[in-house]
């Protein structure tokens, strides 16, 4: 009777929502705003002291900094006008300003073909150029279908050659594999591929009309290229605080700084320390956008197939080194790309070329990044080192000067990257199944459902999985949405 009456206490207390979304990032807030515009209640759960997950903005000594690059662009004008009508989000429109560091020179990228070619040593692109017309005819007799990998994928697009200059150097530097063991998945969300009728006559005119860009870094006649992007005054934070706003406006609960504890999915609970405090709150479903692992410790089902899978399950982590720059600009670029491998990072992102609120006057800050498994040395290095290595190769390609350098910090991210090997599909199959077998837990956002999103498509997710259940349709998963990102 005494046990009874605890029970029942326990539960009177346990407030109910119709919702629990486990994360605060732009999916989650994206399906809470959603959904809480109808009427349901939500209660969004953040171990962190601020929403935003991956797309957040660092504020550190008056420099306001992303994660790296965070540009907002999408092919879908609802998303877009609902994003840009947001109140208090100030985007700004670009035209993205992007090159790479290939053969000791800066070329614009996207790559342009007649650039490339001219950019190579001569037996280099006479082989690349031979390479790539014969690719043009060959490809007819390839079955697209059967491309597995991204090397498969890249070489039936481009040709041999153009893939060992173009794709291999800076994919096996970002993935530490072989792209011959990356899913061709990977290049299929990433890319649309190229209108090869429209790039030969791109080039060709280009060719004609002797339209050839100087490799120089001082170079700032860099014609725009790569299209369009928004981005906000200070930073890809105003973005997801917008979005918590908005579903805050309609009742949506927002609990930062939360650490869950268990996951109750027969009684249908969460219990979560907050100030102290253990708590437990009901819910009708449950969103999870935390990483799959995490999930997987939370709840008490236990299966030793999902073990396994999820064993091999690996996401990426990220290195981000900034720089504090004591002058207005380095280059006119947004970010640049840097393939060689004995340079330790993948791009430089100045963030004072996307908005000049982001940097004090006068000054500009660069994010260096360094992709890494959490056994590969880079993780385990300390600040310092990091910071020497990062300073001593951007100085010898000389992309900066080191009395130009006030100061630095350094920041590790986990579970930055879902990482596509051959087999992840299948692994990735079984433990979807394993969590939605469960009909109130539903799987969201590119952490919470290991899909290689851009923050557009994972916002999209989120107002779609919401709009499953206004429309009250019987399979509610979004395992199988499209995602159709455009490059970055
Ligand atoms: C380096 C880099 C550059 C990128 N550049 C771009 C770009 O230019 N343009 C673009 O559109 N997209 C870009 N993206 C992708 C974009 O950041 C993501 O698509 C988007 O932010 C993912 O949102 P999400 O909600 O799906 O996941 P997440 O942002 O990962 O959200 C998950 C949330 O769950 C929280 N969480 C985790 N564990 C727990 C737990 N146990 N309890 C409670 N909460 C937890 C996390 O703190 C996080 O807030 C980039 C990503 C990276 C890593």
């Amino acid at each position: 009777m005494r046990f009874l009456k605890m029970t029942m206490k326990k539960e009177t207390q346990a407030q109910k929502f119709d919702f629990i979304v486990l994360g605060g990032g732009v999916s989650g807030l994206g399906f809470a705003k959603r959904i809480s515009e109808n009427g349901r209640s939500v209660l969004v759960l953040e171990k962190e002291s601020v929403v935003g997950g991956l797309s957040r903005t660092l504020n550190h000594n008056n420099f306001y900094l992303d994660f790296c690059a965070h540009r907002f662009h999408t092919n879908n004008k609802a998303l877009l006008n609902e994003i840009q009508s947001l109140p208090g989000l100030t985007m700004r429109r670009h035209i993205k300003k992007s090159r790479i560091y290939i053969f000791h020179k800066y070329l614009k990228y996207p790559f342009e073909l007649q650039n490339l070619l001219r950019a190579m040593p001569l037996y280099q692109s006479f082989l690349c150029g031979c390479s790539f017309i014969y690719n043009q005819f060959a490809k007819h007799f390839y079955k697209k279908s059967g491309l597995k990998s991204y090397k498969d994928w890249f070489v039936y697009q481009y040709g041999k050659r153009l893939y060992s200059v173009m794709c291999y150097p800076y994919t096996s530097k970002i993935w530490h594999v072989d792209p011959a063991e990356i899913s061709a998945d990977w290049a299929d969300q990433r890319f649309q591929g190229e209108n090869m009728k429209k790039l030969l006559r791109r080039i060709i005119l280009k060719l004609f009309r002797l339209d050839f860009s100087s490799y120089s870094l001082e170079d700032d006649s860099l014609a725009p290229d790569g299209g369009p992007f928004y981005y906000p005054l200070r930073g890809i934070q105003e973005m997801p605080d917008a979005l918590a706003r908005a579903a805050q406006t309609n009742g949506t609960k927002i609990r930062t700084s939360v650490e869950i504890i268990s996951i109750n999915s027969a009684e249908k609970t969460v219990s979560y320390r907050e100030e102290n405090k253990i708590k437990t709150a009901k819910y009708g479903d449950l969103i999870s956008t935390i990483p799959l692992h995490a999930l997987y410790a939370l709840q008490e089902r236990k299966e030793a197939i999902v073990e396994k899978a999820l064993k091999d399950t690996k996401y990426m982590s990220i290195i981000f080194v900034y720089l504090f720059i004591n002058k207005p600009q380095v280059s006119n670029d947004h970010w640049i790309y840097f393939p060689d491998k004995d340079i330790v990072f993948n791009r430089a992102v100045e963030f004072g070329n996307w908005s000049p609120e982001m940097c004090p006057p006068g000054k500009t800050s660069i994010c260096f990044d360094i992709t890494t498994f959490e056994d590969t040395p880079e993780w385990s290095m300390p600040d310092s080192a990091l910071t020497e290595r990062v300073i001593s190769d951007a100085v010898r390609i000389k992309y900066l000067e080191r009395t130009d350098i006030e100061s630095s910090y350094v920041l590790k991210i986990r579970y930055a990257y879902p990482f596509y090997d051959l087999a992840y599909k299948k692994r990735l199959d079984v433990i979807v199944n394993f969590f939605e077998n469960n009909k109130s837990t539903h799987l969201l956002g590119r952490t919470g459902i290991f899909k290689y999103n851009n923050s557009d498509n994972s916002i999209e997710m989120g107002f779609a999985l919401a709009e499953k259940f206004l429309q009250g349709k019987k399979n509610k998963s979004i395992y199988d949405y499209e995602v159709k990102s455009i490059s970055y």
